[in-house]
């Protein structure tokens, strides 16, 4: 790359908005799951950039995709449709429950979207009494600011003047404070499968049918962020799957981008019937190259053997951490399914996460936190043994580091 300007990690303090607070280390290239930074350092990479590089990266058929839409055609807007879209849309449609789609850009938009419908939803059908969205503590739907007062943690969205209203919280796998809390005035019960950044815990299978027991009860939606669950990442194309549990809205992005950024929500003919002309938009949404080259995630993704490869992954995953545990006594358990686990510290190391975190970036390997007291680990679904046993290898030495201390 000549002529281009030398940047490094202490110009990020001089001309980025400080909300962030990125690695020392910066990444130069990637190839499957092994990152290179730019004095040549090599990392396995087992964040997946947030459960986002779902094929790793530089997957061959992503790259082949964004290359053949670059030379096509990029954006028009939705003034008018495009074919990568429709493909996508139609993918979709066959294979979940639902008929109908929205694309935006992002897990937060996606949610947006799926918001202002449950709301749009109840007030055409049952009146404007009925616009109460419950979720739960601890969860995340992202950081406009109507998802973030939907989500868990009220620290992330205090400070910011008047939060959108009639939000109410109630407790994960606590169906008994979801019964307390819903109404005739509930328009949706929003959930995550599984519980991302509030540190991977998994719905049970007797509350998430309960609650959509509840919602049916109530003539509300049950709407379910896949953000961070979707397209594979559990070992099924979408973790409700695994439960046998219907939702009404779906949210998905993340790993449905491959690392193009993405998102939708999908739902049934009713629901969608009320986002009409006009209600709702986007300028990006359902880009042609967005579209094209998830269309070839969801391609590559959805096949048996790619699925049942991230049920193995998981297998070798909590076998190697177990092995570490037993030599080393840091976990209480590991919880989560497919290539979403996270590893809970137990009381002795609890609320340390960042310091292992930290321990494992400096031995070459790229984990993540899901809170203080958990290790994430949400790698690409394709991950090679070779890679996670590396890796593993590589994790156990920062263990190691963190505890003889
Ligand atoms: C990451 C995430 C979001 C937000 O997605 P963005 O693309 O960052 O806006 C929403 N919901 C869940 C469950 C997530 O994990």
């Amino acid at each position: 790359m000549t002529g281009q300007m030398q940047v490094n990690r202490a110009l990020f303090d001089d001309v980025m908005v400080p909300n962030y607070a990125p690695a020392n280390i910066i990444p130069v290239k990637g190839e499957g799951s092994r990152v290179w930074d730019q004095q040549g350092r090599e990392y396995i990479d087992f964040a997946g950039g947030i459960a986002v590089s779902s094929l790793g990266h530089c997957h061959p058929a992503l790259v082949a995709a964004v290359k053949q839409q670059a030379e096509k055609l990029w954006h028009l807007s939705n003034v008018m449709t495009n074919e990568p879209a429709l493909r996508l849309a139609k993918k979709l449609v066959d294979s979940t429950f639902a008929d109908k789609v929205y694309f935006a850009n992002s897990g937060a938009e996606a949610n947006e979207a799926a918001f202002k419908l449950a709301r749009r939803w109840a007030l055409d059908k049952f009146g404007a009494h009925k616009d109460h969205i419950i979720s739960f503590g601890k969860s995340f739907h992202g950081r406009t600011f109507f998802t973030v007062t939907v989500g868990g943690q009220a620290a992330y969205s205090d400070g910011f003047g008047p939060k959108p209203g009639a939000v109410l919280h109630a407790e994960f796998n606590n169906l008994d404070s979801v019964k307390a809390l819903i109404s005739e005035n509930t328009c949706a019960v929003v959930l995550e499968p599984i519980q991302g950044e509030g540190g991977i815990i998994p719905a049970t299978p007797e509350f998430l049918q309960g609650v959509r027991e509840l919602c049916n009860q109530h003539n509300a939606l049950l709407v379910m962020d896949e953000v961070q669950t979707g397209v594979g990442r559990t070992g099924k194309l979408y973790a409700y799957m695994n439960y046998g549990v219907t939702p009404d809205i779906l949210t998905t992005a993340k790993s449905l981008g491959g690392g193009f950024p993405i998102g939708a929500m999908l739902t049934t003919n009713e629901i969608a019937s009320h986002l009409k002309v006009g209600t709702h938009g986007s300028t990006y949404g359902g880009n042609p190259l967005a579209c094209a080259v998830a269309q070839a995630v969801l391609d590559t993704i959805d096949q048996p053997e790619v699925l049942a490869q991230v049920l193995s992954n998981e297998q070798l995953f909590r076998q190697q951490l177990a092995a570490i545990n037993e030599k080393y006594q840091v976990f209480s358990e590991v919880r989560g399914k497919g290539m979403l686990l996270g590893a809970v510290l137990n009381e002795k190391y609890k609320g340390r996460s960042r310091d292992f975190f930290l321990a494992a970036a400096e031995h070459g390997v790229m984990a993540l936190v899901a809170g203080p007291d958990v290790i994430r680990f949400a790698p690409s679904l394709v991950i090679k043994s070779e890679d996670i046993m590396v890796g593993m290898q590589r994790f156990e030495q920062a263990v190691q580091q963190v505890t003889s201390v």
